[in-house]
């Protein structure tokens, strides 16, 4: 493709881009689509002759485009959003073409440097002091690996170079904590590090979904007792089914008591932090080793783009340095930051243009109101939710996140029998799947103290009041169809 030909193309593919961020109301948030259907819609063998890009595009349309889950559409509530905000796509355009692969500063100096201000500029919005370094990843999942295969590192058994099969010098086992209600990220973290899901411990939590810190300083001490060896501790800030917020400060003293490694995962919440008057729910969190807040959910950044800060980059070094001779260079004369050696990758994306591109596009006040915006929308959804008899609120609503469930009032007394509660559960799976079925917004689940949460999750940057009021019509109007006998 020669770049006059680049240039035509990349016109057309603009527009494309531009008429599907403009229709995004158009259409059904899910589409109409069955399990296997797309598969046979393809050709099973790859072509053996170039096709122009006139044929290819109108496939887009035709193929890929209707049978998405727009997650760009302003109805869409469920899980944690993800926004592709308009200077974020830019950004993306930009990475693609220029091609830098920030592995090491020499393999790309503005990547590797452009990364360090950016870094820097996050932990400054945040409010998290100087002490704090970091990088940029690809998920919150790939960064609690990273944070926790430097808590097993800093436990001083030199795992990176000797492993843990045989150790017993390490004692019965080391030992991870974590709430009830921490992300599967943590336990899949334990797994791929080699400390197996048995070493997490799940701490209970507290009739707010918060973790209980005695309960995690008892489990400390049961473990020593019994001769394991815990590391480290992760505390959430914004957990996924409720948004409870542990109480980091009193947990990191617990952490600091034993020496552990304390990761404080606010992958969705954490950007809430750059509002100043609303930094009483992360007290404490700038005590923890590391931290990982996801640009990628409410910082309207496209996926993929997650921070890692942490007051310990020797200790990631430590982790996951190896630096054969073709990736030696001279500039490890000079005091470069050559990224690769923090993470267990080589390649890298330049993921640090688009959060410049977009930092400076909106700018912190335009991050914070439209932040602002979206809690005020759920703290409205939450009043309205309150105020109906039929309906109740199932978990506190720190930030942009409301967990409801239709109970009607005439059933209220009886709501905990076993047969009604079952019966609840059903009437509000089938309220949810019957409201994602009109394809006007779209909304997920979970389930707290055993009872099914329909979650309704405002974080889309193009969500307004509309939807959101038009999300609890939908919700209302597809309960007045059930009934619980
Ligand atoms: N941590 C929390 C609190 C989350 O809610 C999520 C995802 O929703 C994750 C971690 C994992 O995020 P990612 O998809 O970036 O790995």
């Amino acid at each position: 493709m020669d770049p006059e030909a680049f240039r035509s193309a990349a016109h057309a593919v603009v527009d494309v881009m531009a008429d599907y961020l403009d229709t995004l109301e158009s259409r059904a948030v899910f589409p109409a689509i069955e399990p296997g259907s797309l598969r046979p819609l393809f050709p099973a063998s790859p072509p053996e002759a170039p096709e122009p890009i006139e044929t290819i595009l109108a496939d887009y349309g035709r193929l890929v485009e209707p049978n998405a889950t727009h997650w760009q559409h302003p109805g869409f509530l469920a899980y944690f959003a993800t926004t592709a905000s308009g200077p974020g796509i830019l950004g993306e355009m930009l990475i693609a073409t220029l091609g830098q692969n920030p592995m090491l500063w020499r393999t790309s100096p503005i990547g590797t440097e452009l990364e360090q201000v950016v870094v820097d500029w996050l932990r400054q919005a945040l409010g998290l002091p100087p002490a704090f370094d970091g990088l940029l990843t690809d998920t919150a999942s790939t960064s609690t690996l990273i944070a926790l295969a430097a808590a097993r590192e800093a436990c001083g058994g030199d795992v990176a170079a000797r492993g843990l099969a045989g150790r017993d010098d390490l004692g019965g086992g080391l030992t991870v904590y974590a709430s009830a209600e921490a992300h599967s990220s943590v336990e899949k973290a334990c797994m791929t590090l080699g400390l197996g899901r048995a070493s997490l411990v799940r701490i209970p939590v507290n009739e707010r979904f918060e973790m209980l810190p005695d309960a995690l300083a008892s489990a400390i001490a049961a473990d020593l007792a019994a001769g394991r060896r815990p590391i480290g501790v992760v505390a959430t800030v914004g957990t996924t089914s409720s948004t409870s917020v542990d109480p980091v400060a009193a947990i990191a003293d617990v952490a600091e008591r034993h020496g552990l490694w304390l990761h404080v995962d606010a992958a969705y919440a954490g950007v809430v932090a750059m509002l100043p008057d609303r930094r009483a729910s992360f007290a404490g969190w700038e005590r923890a080793d590391s931290i990982v807040v996801n640009p990628h959910k409410w910082l309207f950044t496209p996926l993929d783009a997650s921070l890692l800060l942490t007051r310990r980059m020797e200790v990631l070094r430590a982790a996951f340095s190896l630096v054969p001779e073709y990736l030696r260079t001279l500039d490890r004369a000079a005091p470069v930051r050559d990224y690769n050696e923090y993470t267990p990758q080589l390649g890298r994306r330049f993921r640090a243009l688009k959060l410049w591109i977009q930092l400076r596009w909106f700018g912190l006040d335009g991050l914070r109101r439209r932040i602002e915006a979206h809690l005020a929308l759920a703290a409205d959804l939450a009043a309205s939710v309150a105020a109906d008899p039929d309906w109740q609120l199932l978990a506190p609503v720190p930030f942009s996140t409301v967990c409801l469930r239709w109970r009607p009032a005439a059933v209220a007394a009886r709501a905990d029998e076993p047969a009604v509660a079952e019966r609840l559960d059903v009437a509000n799976a089938a309220i949810m799947d019957g409201v994602n079925r009109g394809g006007e917004v779209f909304l997920s689940h979970t389930r707290l103290d055993g009872r099914f949460a329909i979650r309704v999750a405002v974080g889309n940057l193009r969500t307004e009041a509309r939807h959101v009021d038009r999300a609890w019509e939908l919700l209302r109007a597809a309960a007045a169809t059930q009934s619980i006998p």
